[in-house]
């Protein structure tokens, strides 16, 4: 099993409640939810950050953007965030990039 469990997600290793699977994301609930609507979506490629997915990987990062927009039709989203953790001090916990999609009720700014 790969040691990054967002990797052994995509690999089918670990269980997650998947949304939406291409070639190059996949979607998954967030276990943990912050809104109605928090879905998790990542490239099937390891990179670490959102940073390093748009250097070395610049067609991965669109597919994801593309990714986020097409569950926001799906779960019928009237207004989405598309958030990417990026570091530890901004509270990234898993270090293969994701950006969760949240929504289904109101989101207040700035975040904390
Ligand atoms: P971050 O803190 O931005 O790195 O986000 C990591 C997210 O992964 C958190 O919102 C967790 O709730 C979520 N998470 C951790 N383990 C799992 C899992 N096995 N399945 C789905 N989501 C998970």
């Amino acid at each position: 099993m790969p040691e990054c469990l967002f990797c052994a997600i995509v690999a089918g290793d670990i269980p997650a409640d998947i949304v939406l699977r291409t070639d190059s994301v996949v979607a998954f609930r967030d276990i943990d939810p912050k809104a109605p609507t928090h879905i998790l979506v990542v490239p099937t490629e390891h990179h670490s950050n959102v940073g390093e997915l748009s250097e070395q990987a610049p067609e991965a990062a669109a597919a994801v953007l593309q990714a986020a927009a097409e569950i926001a039709r799906m779960e019928d989203l009237a207004g989405y965030r598309l958030v990417f953790n990026t570091g530890a001090e901004a509270g990234q916990s898993v270090f293969h990039v994701h950006g969760h999609v949240l929504g289904g009720r109101s989101l207040t700014w700035p975040p904390g």
